[in-house]
């Protein structure tokens, strides 16, 4: 099913992303994690896509759809010639993935910017246009950013390329992560004045250590509110910030629910605990259907 009718409904959707494993020694961890997480019955997952691992990627999409019976949706980057993303494509509608997040891809490693491996790939939009001028019937999400993406010079500059890719085609956008709601209703805004009318889903990541925190907030540009940095900084371990980090989630997530958002998506790092502690105080507030 298309994950964009799913967020038209009135029951706001609950998903996680999964990281495809980079080598074996995170296979279990990840296998654990999707069997647990499947047990909390969400409405759709998605598995990230690196160059390297992207067999991984499509082996987990179509084994969670057939296993768990949940809609998995692949992400696709602009890492492959289009002759080679043409077959990926090919082997995902054979498979019957219905859903597929086309991204631009990120920086290979910090200090190295992304080189597309076709001229004709440079930028999502590229590949949402190849994916609907190929004739596939994927449902299609892209990518935004609540706050300024890193390479962009302004949010005019943001706002005109996340128009461009629902022009042509995205049927639905998932945020970057972000830390102060403020961020989110301030894209929705205007991408609504901008004639945006897909469905934005906010794209939340509990914070697992100070560690992780540096590297996601660098990669993504997201900032950390000054007393959310103030409590981590006080913190006496990582334990302690990641429960900080809970607790400023479900916060989030609660208001977020409370102003009618279509989805919550946890970029879960492969990690179960965190996204059941939210979800379960969010049923314990009546926030989210037992
Ligand atoms: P683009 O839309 O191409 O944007 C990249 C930059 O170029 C932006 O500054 C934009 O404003 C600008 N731009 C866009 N189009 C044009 C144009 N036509 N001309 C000029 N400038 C343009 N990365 C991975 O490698 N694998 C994943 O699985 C993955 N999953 C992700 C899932 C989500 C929900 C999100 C939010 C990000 C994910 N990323 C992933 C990271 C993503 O690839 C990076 O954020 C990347 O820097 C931008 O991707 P994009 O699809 O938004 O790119």
């Amino acid at each position: 099913m298309r994950i964009a009718e799913m967020l038209t409904r009135s029951k706001p959707t609950i998903s996680f992303e999964f990281m495809a494993p980079r080598n074996e020694s995170e296979v279990d961890v990840l296998e654990q994690t999707v069997s647990t997480l499947a047990g909390h019955a969400p409405d759709w997952v998605s598995v990230t896509y690196r160059v390297r691992t992207g067999d991984k990627t499509l082996e987990l999409v179509t084994r969670i759809k057939r296993q768990y019976h949940i809609e998995a949706m692949a992400h696709l980057t602009c890492a492959n010639s289009a002759d080679r993303t043409r077959q990926i494509l090919n082997w995902m509608e054979r498979e019957g993935v219905a859903n597929v997040l086309a991204l631009r891809g990120d920086d290979p490693a910090a200090g190295q910017r992304f080189v597309p491996a076709d001229p004709q790939l440079a930028h999502a939009s590229d590949l949402i246009t190849l994916v609907k001028r190929s004739g596939y019937r994927f449902g299609v999400g892209a990518a935004c950013s609540a706050e300024k993406h890193p390479e962009s010079p302004t949010l005019d500059h943001e706002m005109r390329y996340m128009r461009l890719k629902v022009e042509c085609g995205a049927d639905f956008l998932i945020t970057q992560l972000f830390m102060d709601n403020a961020f989110y209703f301030d894209l929705v805004r205007r991408a609504r004045d901008e004639g945006i009318t897909v469905p934005i889903v906010p794209g939340l990541m509990p914070i697992a250590s100070r560690r992780s925190l540096g590297v996601m907030t660098a990669m993504s540009g997201a900032s950390v509110p000054a007393a959310l940095q103030a409590a981590i900084d006080e913190a006496p371990d990582d334990e302690a910030i990641r429960a900080l980090g809970v607790r400023h989630c479900i916060a989030q997530c609660a208001e977020l629910l409370e102003a009618g958002v279509p989805g919550l998506h946890f970029y879960t790092f492969n990690r179960a605990r965190a996204p059941i502690e939210i979800l379960e105080a969010l049923r314990g507030q009546q926030l989210l259907a037992s």
